[in-house]
């Protein structure tokens, strides 16, 4: 079940609408995540397949990282005991493509009537479209609560086949969760667009700046980052 205004709102975008947005890549660096003016935590355990390209260090654009420490600063004087962890940034185009095949395969087992066309909006964006995907641009973050020190109960999917068939229990908005659960994800959510980013309705942990769907989200002209070869 969904709040109702999410229905209102439409704010999610098609594949089609954010491939027809246009990229200026600025060229800007990505840099170490934890690098910036807070104690940020971050996943201590990385996929070993993206581990392959960036080794455990979680990577992101220089301003991304600035603006996420902002969040990271925020959080605790709106929640008490509460701080970021973010679990991924940067993807490799490579893995993201392996992610993507293995969730297309799980979506069109799961909906055998579908075109391609159609699967891929399916999918995306929790496996985003490779040419489109917002983590291979350094752009995006997936985020989730700590407090006091201790797991703020946000629970992401179990895996792929979890997340394509209850998909409405992992929006922003979902009435599917517990009242205190909704709470810290709201919470999660604002400190975020306080920060410069854009929310996606898909996903609670889920935000970006700079990249196609922030371009979107607040009618900006063109992105700013497209995806990137970063390996180190
Ligand atoms: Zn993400």
């Amino acid at each position: 079940m969904l709040d109702e205004r999410v229905f209102r709102r439409k704010l999610r975008c098609t594949v089609a609408q954010l491939r027809a947005v246009r990229v200026e890549e600025n060229g800007e660096p990505l840099v170490d995540i934890r690098r910036g003016r807070t104690e940020l935590r971050v996943n201590s355990s990385v996929d070993p397949h993206l581990q392959a390209f960036t080794g455990t260090t979680l990577f992101a654009r220089k301003e991304v990282v600035r603006r996420v420490h902002l969040a990271n600063k925020r959080i605790g004087e709106l929640l008490p005991g509460a701080e970021l962890l973010v679990w991924t940034a940067y993807r490799h185009p490579y893995h993201v493509v392996s992610q993507f095949v293995g969730a297309l395969a799980i979506a069109r087992r799961m909906n055998p009537e579908l075109t391609y066309r159609q699967a891929e909006n399916v999918v995306d964006p929790f496996r985003s479209v490779p040419d489109i995907s917002p983590h291979a641009t350094g752009a995006a973050v997936d985020v989730t609560l700590v407090i006091n020190g201790k797991d703020g109960k946000l629970l992401p999917p179990k895996n792929d086949e979890d997340a394509l068939k209850h998909r409405t229990k992992f929006h922003p908005f979902s009435l599917d969760v517990r009242e205190f659960v909704r709470k810290r994800r709201l919470a999660l959510r604002r400190v975020m667009l306080e920060a410069g980013f854009a929310p996606t309705m898909e996903e609670w942990w889920h935000f970006s700046y700079g990249d196609r769907e922030w371009t979107r989200f607040y009618k900006q002209r063109v992105a700013m980052y497209g995806p990137i070869q970063f390996v180190v």
